[in-house]
């Protein structure tokens, strides 16, 4: 048997799905299955022509930058990589296999985005307890208990783990923050639910100038405007801004890379966070495309002053 290889061209689209289920479909034996081999992109568009066509799917991520390798659906993107939706599926995928011995060749930026979106894990879920998650029911014990490890892992790991990477030094620290973006942070947000940090980081792909950024990058600094939006007092505060920046995440405008910030495109980034269906109505507060972007401002603000704190403004 020898397989059938198709080259993902960077966006989980549409027209990307369309293309590449044209050479699976026209291979000659037919595809019995599908193998998804690279980064949270790749494995959503990979998920998602297994699903159009009937097909197993075996997640092989090459990258721990996301939790997508794990879950149930996979979001799809404009091919200007603007949001478009979420699809969801029936069922996970039928084999997820990570080898840490691949992932430790790939960046360091890359391991960072991962736990940027595994941060945001535990810190939406607890905030959606009585909404129902992605599988339509509610939150479990079990899930709260996940997304908590899940929290717990990158606090006690994750800069340990990102400094192995750059030395290219396979630890007990790296597999554990590997298993927690993508196996904890899988479970944990489908299970638990998303909120304000993952309508945020679609929110923030309203701007062009925002689409070279990974997706745990935006994720995070939605997760900062979901920390004010939760009103989390000074001293959490500061203790997750502190894990943020001793692995690079974002935190303010220009580290996002705007640097002159028009209020009008704050406007487009709340409209879009707020879009009917998005995660953000989860919520049991007060939600507006006024609040987010108040939400936005203030979060940059925070940023701002925590950067000048720490003395790296
Ligand atoms: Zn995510």
């Amino acid at each position: 048997m020898s397989p059938t290889r198709g080259a993902f061209t960077g966006e989980a689209s549409l027209q990307e799905i369309k293309r590449l289920s044209h050479i699976v479909t026209s291979s000659k034996p037919p595809c019995d299955f599908i193998i998804a081999l690279g980064g949270g992109k790749t494995c959503d568009t990979a998920k998602q022509i297994a699903t159009d066509l009937h097909v197993p799917v075996a997640v092989l991520p090459t990258t721990a930058s996301t939790d997508a390798p794990c879950s149930a659906l996979s979001v799809l993107y404009t091919p200007e990589g603007e949001f478009h939706k979420y699809s969801f599926f029936e069922k996970n995928p039928n084999i997820v296999l990570v080898d840490t011995s691949i992932v430790i060749k790939a960046p360091a930026r890359f391991l960072a985005s991962g736990i940027g979106d595994a941060l945001a894990t535990n810190i939406e879920a607890r905030e959606v307890r009585n909404s129902p998650n992605f599988g339509k029911g509610l939150p479990t014990n079990v899930s709260t208990a996940i997304c908590q490890k899940c929290e717990e892992i990158l606090f006690e790991y994750g800069k340990q783990a990102l400094d192995a990477n750059k030395a290219q030094a396979l630890t007990p620290a790296f597999e554990a923050v590997v298993e927690a973006n993508t196996l904890l942070s899988g479970l944990g947000f489908e299970s638990g639910g998303l909120a304000a940090a993952h309508a945020i980081h679609d929110g923030l792909t309203a701007l062009p100038e925002l689409h070279h950024l990974m997706h745990g990058e935006k994720v995070n600094f939605g997760t900062v405007c979901q920390l004010l939006l939760s009103n989390t007092p000074a001293a959490e505060l500061n203790r997750y801004l502190t894990l943020m920046v001793s692995v690079g995440l974002p935190i303010t405008f220009e580290q996002l890379g705007l640097k002159q910030v028009k209020d009008e495109d704050l406007r487009k980034v709340a409209r879009l966070s707020c879009a009917p269906g998005e995660t953000i109505w989860n919520l049991d507060c007060v939600i507006s495309e006024e609040v987010v972007y108040n939400l936005l401002k203030a979060s940059d603000a925070v940023g701002r002053a925590f950067m000048a704190q720490v003395g790296k403004a």
